[in-house]
């Protein structure tokens, strides 16, 4: 009945919705109203990192909504958990980030990056790569680097340049006409595919030389899926902007951008307000927020995110596979070919093991378990991945 009801009201975004009908959630489960249980290795895609329903995020909602809800538009009240949250959040950050501008999602932290990028420079000009994700709200899709979810959306922002991702051509295409360069340091929908870190760093010193602002969309590779905080501390290069969301809320929508003092500077003048928003910054994700970085940075979650890292590369092996890459807990599995790659995550699904696909690759099963996720759920995901690959063999 409510799945009916969801495919008559609910506006579908493809035939085939996963159709789980959600009971509650908790640690690593996912309980449908059939009260299975599933074991969630993808994580609302990298969002659960700490587990669904933490208890200190929990608490800490409960504690705001005793308090206050939306009170006014961004930037104008002081609000508490705002700035906890943000004075804790760049206080474990490299000192060039002074401040974040809080919004609601992913592809608004871009939307806001871009522009941002636009009013500093004073250019127009952005390079970006092929495969990339960054969200799909128009300026996002521009910068997204897959024809077919532009194509039908055409013309969208003029003057952006697509590049191979770790290919040379991205040093031409950048020059003293471009505002930014936007990109993922490790590409998540694009397939799971980290950056060579002589080539990020090569990109971030050409962006000194041309005045071009470099932005990093840590959006899914942040809040210490990796096994870092956040990824760019792997390449030791540092972005002029940092753009987050996901996992930062803890099961809450939140997303930020994260600069400078002087960068953010371009938001106050020129007209003052010149970008606004409702509710970005809600108290209530500010306080799940909070309560979810005070957790991650106080427990050995991004230590597990390695261990998890280093066991499923171990163990993921043999016929069928071709490759396990990605870092901790952001992890992508290639297969064969299109049809094991389907019955795999069929047979998991059956076994009540969730696991993921990308937007832009249909062999590549991501692979993004909560990073509280034990030892011994962790053995029988992976045991069951390899019957899968093994049953369809077989048949
Ligand atoms: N950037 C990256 C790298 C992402 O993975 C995503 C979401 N998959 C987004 C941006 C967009 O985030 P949201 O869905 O919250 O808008």
């Amino acid at each position: 009945m409510n799945k009916l009801l969801f495919k008559q009201f609910i506006a579908q975004t493809s035939d085939f919705p996963i159709l789980l009908e959600i009971s509650h959630a908790k640690g690593s489960y996912i309980y449908t109203t059939k009260n299975e249980r599933y074991l969630d290795f993808i994580s609302g895609i990298a969002v659960s990192s700490l587990g669904h329903r933490h208890p200190k995020v929990i608490k800490a909602i409960h504690d705001q909504i005793d308090k206050h809800l939306h009170v006014m538009v961004y930037g104008e009240f002081v609000q508490k958990p705002q700035v906890e949250f943000a004075e804790l959040l760049l206080s474990n950050l490299p000192d060039r980030y002074e401040q974040i501008y809080l919004v609601n999602s992913g592809t608004e932290a871009n939307e806001g990056a871009l522009k941002l990028a636009k009013k500093f420079t004073g250019r127009s000009k952005f390079v970006a790569f092929r495969n990339s994700y960054h969200g799909d709200t128009h300026g996002s899709l521009s910068v997204t680097g897959r024809d077919v979810y532009r194509d039908p959306y055409l013309p969208l922002l003029p003057d952006v340049h697509f590049a191979d991702f770790n290919s040379e051509m991205v040093f031409d295409l950048i020059d003293d006409k471009t505002a930014a360069v936007i990109m993922e340091p490790i590409q998540g929908e694009g397939g799971i595919i980290p950056s060579e870190k002589n080539w990020l760093k090569r990109i971030r010193e050409k962006c000194v030389e041309t005045g071009t602002i470099l932005i990093f969309d840590e959006i899914q590779s942040g809040f210490g899926r990796t096994g870092k905080f956040f990824a760019f501390e792997y390449y030791e290069v540092e972005p002029d902007i940092l753009c987050v969301a996901k996992a930062m809320g803890g099961g809450m929508p939140i997303g930020g951008f994260i600069s400078s003092t002087k960068i953010f500077q371009s938001f106050k003048y020129d007209p003052p307000l010149n970008h606004v928003t409702t509710f970005g910054g809600h108290p209530v994700s500010c306080a799940a927020a909070h309560a979810n970085l005070k957790e991650l940075l106080s427990g050995d979650y991004m230590q597990r995110a390695s261990i998890i890292e280093d066991k499923v590369k171990r163990k993921l092996r043999g016929k069928g596979i071709k490759e396990v890459r990605g870092k901790g807990a952001m992890l992508g599995l290639e297969l064969e070919n299109k049809q094991l790659t389907q019955f795999m995550v069929e047979y998991c699904f059956e076994k009540k093991i969730l696991l993921g696909w990308t937007l832009h690759s249909d062999t590549l099963v991501r692979l993004a378990p909560p990073l509280i996720i034990k030892d011994e759920e962790l053995d029988l995901a992976i045991e069951t991945i390899l019957q899968g690959i093994d049953h369809f063999y077989r048949k």
